[in-house]
């Protein structure tokens, strides 16, 4: 087993890969970015070192610091989190080359998948179904015209190097095809450092389903059921649960095989996702693998027991996985609420600041993953994600009730949080019935937003 892990990451992930390298006795080193120096995980830590100024650029995503200190400190691997560089390929090959190993898969593998459109191709060749579209990637807007009218409008257009719900037009009107490419290139160009573009059907209001795997470098690929993550804003996630209320016993067992083959077909190592959308008809479609742990990861650590980040760690030293497919336990149903530092009344509008108090809720069934504490200052360099609620119970209604008390319990004094939106959320009639798409949250907002305005709040 590794002795001393770098984490390459800050917030809430940071923090996560620390406990899980303590429970396994191995030493944490941190980094950190000169608007981070009073982070939770630069207290928590004894060794942390500065790798630059504020911008990302400059530090989480400087690949030449970070290697440095992991040296410099006697590092065997460096765990890289979400977002910044956990998708990178370079970064992945940079560790291997420099004797380090990386906690996840290959860079040829996150190469592989990072393209999005190229991994379409890959998993139609495996047999697992994608949305109907382009054949790879399309290089011109009169291309795309000519695709979209042989597969039908609406048309989704889509950047091959994605993430993060950036890069994507909705399309509609074909006289709008056009300048909606154009705009999806420079969003992608000035998001991603490439403009490449993919086409795709547009699924009218689907779900996102996805499928958390599993694999270890002994040829073990295993799924540990499904996640629910319809609730989104701009093709972000906002609340994630498991199980989905979309599917049948027969579909679950169906989609899970199919997202074990993904993983297969990739050649894939480590913790992984394989994403759906789901339509109405019970058709599900790949959308895209992601080569890292994710955001809602603890969803599926509570209906599974299991630690996902001990698990990345024991298959990135060589061991097998701790669990057989047949030994995974699903119990219970698990919700997660992103709480963002972002006030919806006003456009969503991100509001770093100082945190004057702070009070978590806590109790029974009850998890918090934060960066956060008392006095701590939110840097305005990253993204707004403050903390992440997660409730357990054995059933869906008890989850709501207990994710409805948990946010009531909790206060942020300074910044406006989304605290209000997702508590509504939780007491509307459709997400009660677990009738949501990706569509509802938008089509929903003025409702749901002069309910938290204090407006009646709906009864389960
Ligand atoms: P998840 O599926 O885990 O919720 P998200 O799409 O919300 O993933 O992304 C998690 C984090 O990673 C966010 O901070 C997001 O901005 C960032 N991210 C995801 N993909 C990319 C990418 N290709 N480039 C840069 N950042 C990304
Ligand atoms: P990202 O890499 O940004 O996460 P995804 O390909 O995972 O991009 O798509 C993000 C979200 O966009 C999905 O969760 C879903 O809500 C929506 N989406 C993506 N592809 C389609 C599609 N073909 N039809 C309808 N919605 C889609
Ligand atoms: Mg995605």
């Amino acid at each position: 087993m590794f002795k001393r892990i770098l984490i390459a990451n800050r917030g809430e992930i940071a923090v996560r890969v620390f406990r899980a390298c303590r429970e396994m006795d191995i030493e944490p080193v941190v980094v950190y970015s000169q608007a981070d120096a009073d982070a939770l995980h630069v207290q928590l830590a004894e060794r942390a070192y500065c790798i630059g100024p504020a911008r990302s650029a400059d530090s989480y995503l400087n690949v030449d610091a970070i290697l440095t200190v992991a040296q410099a400190t006697g590092c065997d691997a460096i765990h890289p989190g979400y977002g910044f560089l956990s998708e990178n390929a370079e970064f992945a090959d940079a560790c291997e080359a420099a004797g380090i190993t990386f906690i996840g898969p290959s860079g040829d593998v996150i190469r592989a998948m990072g393209n999005k459109a190229a991994a379409r191709k890959l998993m139609q060749q495996a047999g697992v179904p994608v949305v109907p579209g382009s054949d790879g990637a399309v290089d011109t807007a009169e291309q795309a015209k000519a695709l979209a009218d042989s597969i039908g409008y609406p048309v989704l257009i889509k950047a091959s190097a994605g993430g993060g719900g950036r890069g994507m037009r909705r399309v509609y009107d074909p006289e709008q095809l056009t300048s909606l490419f154009e705009e999806a290139r420079s969003e992608a160009l000035s998001c991603f450092g490439s403009g490449e573009l993919y086409l795709e059907k547009l699924i009218v209001d689907p779900r996102h389903i996805e499928f958390q795997i599993l694999a270890d470098s002994q040829g073990n690929v295993i799924q540990l059921g499904d996640r629910d993550c319809s609730l989104q804003r701009r093709n972000q996630k906002l609340l994630e649960e498991s199980p989905s209320k979309a599917l049948t016993p027969e579909l679950r067992e169906k989609m899970g095989a199919a997202a074990v083959a993904a993983a297969k077909a990739a050649g894939y190592v480590n913790a992984g996702t394989i994403e759906f959308v789901l339509d109405r008809e019970g058709h599900f479609y790949f959308i895209e693998m992601n080569t890292r742990i994710q955001v809602e990861h603890p969803v599926t650590e509570l209906v599974t027991g299991l630690d996902l980040v001990r698990e990345q760690i024991r298959i990135a030293a060589g061991l097998p996985l701790s669990v057989k497919q047949e030994e995974v336990p699903l119990r219970g149903h698990a919700i997660e609420c992103r709480i963002n530092a972002e006030d919806p009344a006003q456009g969503f509008r991100p509001c770093p600041g100082k945190i004057d108090f702070l009070h978590l809720p806590g109790g029974c069934g009850v998890r918090v993953d934060t960066g956060l504490y008392n006095g701590y200052q939110l840097p305005p360099y990253y993204d707004s994600l403050m903390a992440k609620i997660i409730v357990h119970a054995p059933t869906r209604l008890e989850a709501i009730r207990r994710m409805r008390r948990a946010l009531e319990e909790l206060i942020v004094e300074g910044p406006a949080t989304n605290t209000d939106l997702l508590h509504q959320i939780l007491h509307h009639p459709d997400f009660i019935r677990g009738n949501c798409t990706t569509g509802f949250l938008e089509a929903n907002l003025d409702t749901l937003l002069a309910w938290s305005g204090g407006g009646e709040v709906a009864e389960a």
